[in-house]
This record gives structure tokens, C-alpha cells and sequence, in this order.
């Protein structure tokens, strides 16, 4: 059969799409401190390493493709039926999963920007335009000009918070209030990834919330508070039918059985995880003290990190600290995401971003 074309072509729309760009990783035999990615920075929870290694013979099967044990543990930690829940290999993957299920051709996503990079991406990839709504001057998402931006051709509002990078959260009642002003056909994705970081009043909960709004989607992740990054599971809380739609768009065993055993041990430690999640954020208050301190103006952090708003010197801060033996990332011509990590790391950060106040004095650096 004859085909006019010399070779494979890429769909235009995946051949623009920007690179996602990783948290920046040490190189081999150096001492640094990676502030690059918003991990936690304490080791494999123990009994997580035990569950991974009990797997460990049985990987030759199979992962159980319906999650079975993971989705009921989930359901029984936040009190909802196991139908209401969609696992997935990072909450990334079902961000995709759920864009795939409701995204047609021409549709638009509405979300804050700067907001999470992968929204962008997984919009285009969807096959769906995303509809980019700055936030305001303290980093917050404008849910009203968000409500405003939504037109026929939406499909679905993605809420970040607290929001990366720039680190407030919403709140609650703001939330609910959002959840009326939308109609009902829209899908409305709450993204809660540094949820158990938020320490104001009014914190979203947006489990809660799915029984009196069907278009809601809650996504949580293992990646952060339980310090799972790289076993890859996160997951969705969503109404029934909803759900339902999701896991038929996903991969079949797109999580391993690692990851599955993983979660549901990680799950199992809450006491633990309580008190790793109290000592970033007592880091957390610790290090945003002493950069207003020093003079530096941060949004509210609600989540693992703190944002400088550097504007065109942020890749120049990012090289420096690098050069002193601190990842941060960078977001070139808008600012820099510092994690918060260990406190030697954060000391060291701070020493970094004092001498940089110091050798810039009399020039607007904030
Ligand atoms: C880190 C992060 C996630 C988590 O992604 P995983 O794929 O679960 O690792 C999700 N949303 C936001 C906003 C994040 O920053």
C-alpha cells in the first residue's frame, strides 16, 4: 500500500511540547545536598524495606492488576468505598489517566501557572489546550479569574495545593466555594501531593468533599510525606463512575508489585510519618524565619519548600548554590524551589542565600 510519507511524523502538537525538566541529581562522588526535587530526606521507612523485600521472590508474577490490597487499605484509611479509588504509578500517571478519560480533541484545561510542570504536558498529551491563569502576587492561585476562565470547551480545573512551586495553600471553605461556582460537567482535579505539610487554618480536605460534588478528583501521592519517590504510586479519589473511567484508561499493571507492597506498609506507619512530616515542617518554619530574617520575601510554605522570586537572576542563584554543593531548581526568569532537607543542607542554604543578599545590597534583587 502506497504511504506519501518518508518517515514517521510525530503529532505537531507532542513535537512542541516542553521537556520536563528534573530536579537536578548530584553528580557521582560528590557531597551535595539535593533541595532539587521536594523529597523527603530520611531513609526507607523500615518496614517498608521489609515489605519490598518479602516481594522480592514472587516478581517473576504478575502485580495484582486491580491493586486489591492497596485500594482497600486506602479505602479504609479515608473512610470512602474501595470503588471511589484509582491507583497509579505516581499520581502523574493518573493525572494522564484521568486527562485521557475526559479530554477530547480541542478542549481546554484550566489551570494557575506557575503551577506543577507536568500539567501543562499531560494536558497536551491528552490532546486537550491548557488555559494557563496566573497567580497572584503572593503565589496564590485567583480561583475567581480561574472560574472566569472556564468556557464551553472546558473539561476540567486543575487546583494545586499547596501550590508548586510557589508554595501557598487554599483553603477549605475557598475550595467548596469554587466547587459551586463551576458547573457540574466540569471535572475539577484537586492535586493535595504536600498535603500533610499544610499547617493553617481551614486546610482543604478534599476526600471529604467528593460526596457532595461528583465532578471532584482528589489526587494524593506516596512521593512526599510517606517518602516513596522512587517506587512510583499515587492515587485518585473520585466518584464511582468516574473511577471507573479512569482505570479503563490506564496502563494494565501499571503498578508494580513493589510499589503495591510498598504503599500499603508505608500506610501502616502513620505514627512515624506524623513525626517525620512535624520535623520539615519545624525545619521548614526554622528556615523561612531566617530568610525574612535576612531580609527575603517568601510566599507562604505551606508545602516542603520555600520559593525565592528571583525573577532573571534565578539561574545565577541556582549556579552559585550549586557551586557551594546545594541542588535547588531553578525556573529560569521566574525564581527558584528550595526543598527543605536535612539540616545541615538547610544551614548551608542559608549561608548561601545570605552572602547572595549581602554581595547584591542596594541592588532589587526581591
Ligand atoms: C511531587 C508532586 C506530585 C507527585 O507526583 P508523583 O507522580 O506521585 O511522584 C504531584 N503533584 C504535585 C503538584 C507535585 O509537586
Amino acid at each position: 500500500m502506497a504511504n506519501p510519507r518518508s518517515s514517521v511524523s510525530l503529532r505537531p502538537d507532542i513535537d512542541a511540547l516542553p521537556a520536563y525538566v528534573p530536579g537536578e541529581r548530584p553528580a557521582k562522588g560528590r557531597q551535595v545536598y539535593k533541595l532539587s526535587s521536594n523529597e523527603v530526606p530520611f531513609p526507607l521507612l523500615p518496614a517498608v524495606g521489609a515489605a519490598l523485600v518479602d516481594v522480592g521472590p514472587d516478581l517473576n508474577r504478575y502485580p495484582d492488576m486491580h491493586a486489591t490490597r492497596l485500594v482497600e487499605a486506602l479505602a479504609e484509611h479515608h473512610g470512602v468505598k474501595p470503588g471511589r479509588i484509582t491507583v497509579g504509578n505516581g499520581s502523574v500517571a493518573v493525572l494522564a489517566h484521568v486527562l485521557a478519560a475526559v479530554c477530547e480533541p480541542g478542549d481546554e484545561v484550566v489551570m494557575a501557572w506557575r503551577s506543577f510542570e507536568a500539567y501543562p504536558i499531560a494536558t497536551q498529551v491528552a490532546g486537550a489546550r491548557p488555559v494557563q491563569v496566573p497567580v497572584d502576587a503572593a503565589g496564590r492561585h485567583d480561583l475567581d479569574a480561574m472560574a472566569a476562565a472556564v468556557t464551553e470547551r472546558t473539561r476540567a480545573v486543575l487546583l494545586c495545593s499547596p501550590n508548586n512551586p510557589t508554595g501557598p495553600a487554599l483553603t477549605q471553605s475557598e475550595v467548596r466555594r469554587f466547587l459551586e461556582t463551576v458547573p457540574p460537567g466540569v471535572l475539577v482535579l484537586l492535586d493535595e501531593a504536600y498535603l500533610e505539610f499544610v499547617r493553617q487554618d481551614d486546610p482543604t480536605d478534599g476526600v471529604a468533599l467528593v460526596d457532595d460534588h461528583k465532578n471532584l478528583v482528589v489526587l494524593r501521592t506516596f512521593s512526599k510525606a510517606y517518602g516513596l519517590a522512587g517506587l512510583r504510586v499515587g492515587y485518585a479519589v473520585a466518584r464511582r463512575r468516574l473511577s471507573a473511567g479512569f482505570r479503563a484508561a490506564a496502563t494494565p499493571f501499571g503498578v508494580s508489585s513493589m510499589a503495591l507492597a510498598g504503599a500499603v506498609a508505608a500506610l501502616n506507619c502513620q505514627d512515624e510519618v506524623r513525626a517525620r512530616v512535624d520535623h520539615v515542617v519545624a525545619e521548614r518554619t526554622r528556615v523561612v524565619d531566617a530568610l525574612t530574617e535576612q531580609g527575603w520575601r517568601i510566599p507562604d510554605a505551606q508545602g516542603n519548600f520555600v520559593w525565592l522570586e528571583l525573577g532573571r537572576r534565578a539561574t545565577a542563584f541556582a549556579d552559585t548554590a550549586r557551586a557551594q554543593g546545594v541542588l535547588v531548581r531553578a525556573f529560569a526568569g521566574e525564581g527558584v524551589r528550595v526543598s527543605v532537607g536535612e539540616r545541615d543542607g538547610n544551614d548551608l542554604f542559608l549561608d548561601i542565600a545570605a552572602d547572595w543578599l549581602r554581595d547584591r545590597a542596594g541592588l532589587s534583587v526581591l
